[in-house]
């Protein structure tokens, strides 16, 4: 059976470059980066590379890229680490954070964060952090107005996504960066679904803090990294050896992170590469919402990463169509790989204003660079006949139950 992979958001495969590159840090190079013979050199060596790597992706100094066990971890980092360290340093970052005498700190977030932001935020709120989540319209998008109004004197942290994981829309990270500077206000974004997709650049967004994660961009699964920018107030989440500048402990994952510099470094070289992306993921969207009738795109269609597609089917529950497509060798989602299975409907998809049901008939197409148009072609093929099929069962269930 042909197999179709439609699902890069939730991982993607590794690019061979990646594998070729990681290799020797298995076997030969298997040396402790923190070693002083020559075996820890030879791999401290290639840690440094890497980020140097990553750096020049994101238009940073090497000095403030750590690499973490991802972009969960990265996450956790940036809301629980600025958060503990204002707390122990009244005046937080920059000048504008809480203090002892401005009450409990304050966060702002937004509802369509991934659950690594959300489920940090909540823990938070739960020791007494206050938290806003601000909204977002049935674009997908945050109004920096809205963020403007929740600033409060003890606002510590701004942690807004760069682009969203299940609707691929872009925040208004540039104006968000220009506020937050303004009001000295630490500001974290979560650019798992950005980096190497589109151009970060942490100097011109005006970036603190950044989290991404390899996999998603054609690296290994189990490694991310950190952009703190220098000076920037941030307590460590793992406590241990004196890793990564004291900010990460645990003895460094050197294939891993060989690997995440090789995958930016394709990247950095490949910025282009998103508009084929962009094209295939277009000719997948105009063909299904021309070949089957009651569908319709969530989310702003323009501001958007390139390879993600996010479409309702009007009468079709998306699990039952997942495993349908599964079936003919597609592979899509419904909602995040992290929320399918569960009953709930997408926080996302609710969060833009669709009812639960419009939510339980949404499917996440997600391209990655070793998507074909052939790929697409079969999917076009494939798919309207399914979806007429599970329209057509779900008509006769429904007219047996009113027998
Ligand atoms: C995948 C993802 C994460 C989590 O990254 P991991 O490396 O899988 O832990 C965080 N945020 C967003 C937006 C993601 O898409």
């Amino acid at each position: 059976m042909r197999h179709v992979y439609l699902d890069n958001a939730a991982t993607s495969p590794l690019a061979p470059e990646v594998f070729e590159a990681m290799k020797p840090y298995f076997m030969e190079q298997f040396g402790n980066a923190s070693s002083v013979h020559w075996y820890g050199q030879q791999a401290k060596a290639a840690v440094e590379e890497a980020r140097a790597q990553v750096a020049r992706l994101l238009n940073a100094r090497p000095a403030e890229v750590i690499f973490t066990s991802g972009g969960t971890e990265s996450d956790n980092e940036a809301l629980f680490g600025v958060v503990e360290a204002a707390g122990s340093r009244p005046g937080g970052n920059g000048g504008g954070g809480a203090g002892g005498d401005t009450g409990p700190a304050h966060i702002i977030t937004t509802t369509i964060e991934h659950h690594a932001v959300l489920h940090s935020a909540q823990v938070l709120e739960r020791r007494g952090v206050a938290v806003t989540y601000l909204p977002v319209g049935a674009d997908g998008i945050v109004d920096p107005a809205d963020l403007e109004r929740a600033i409060r004197p003890e606002t510590v942290l701004i942690s807004v996504m760069f682009a969203n994981n299940e609707l691929g829309t872009v925040q208004p990270v540039e104006e968000i960066g220009r506020i937050a500077r303004e009001r000295g206000i630490c500001f974290h974004t979560d650019a798992v679904q950005a980096v190497g997709k589109i151009p970060v650049d942490v100097e011109q967004l005006r970036l603190d803090l950044l989290s991404l994660s390899a996999h998603k961009f054609h690296g290994p699964k189990g490694t991310g990294a950190m952009y703190i920018r220098k000076g920037t107030n941030l307590a460590p989440l793992i406590y241990g050896g004196h890793h990564e500048r004291d900010r990460r402990a645990g003895t460094e994952n050197v294939p891993g992170i060989v690997g995440l510099g090789k995958a930016a470094a394709l990247a950095s070289a490949c910025l282009e590469c998103s508009a084929r992306l962009a094209a295939l993921r277009d000719q997948l969207e105009n063909g299904l919402l021309t070949r089957v009738p009651g569908t319709a795109v969530n989310g702003d269609r323009a501001r958007r990463v390139p390879g993600t597609a996010n479409l309702r089917f009007d009468g079709v529950e998306a699990g039952s169509l997942v495993i349908a497509l599964d079936l003919q060798g597609i592979a899509c989602s419904a909602g995040s790989a992290c929320s399918s299975g569960s009953a709930t409907p997408s926080h996302v998809l609710t969060a833009i204003g669709l009812s639960a049901d419009q939510a339980r008939s949404s499917v996440r197409f997600s391209l990655g660079h070793s998507t074909t148009t052939e790929d697409v072609e079969y999917t076009l093929e494939i798919l309207p006949p399914v979806v007429e099929q599970l329209r057509e069962e779900s008509r006769k269930s429904r007219v047996k139950s009113q027998k």
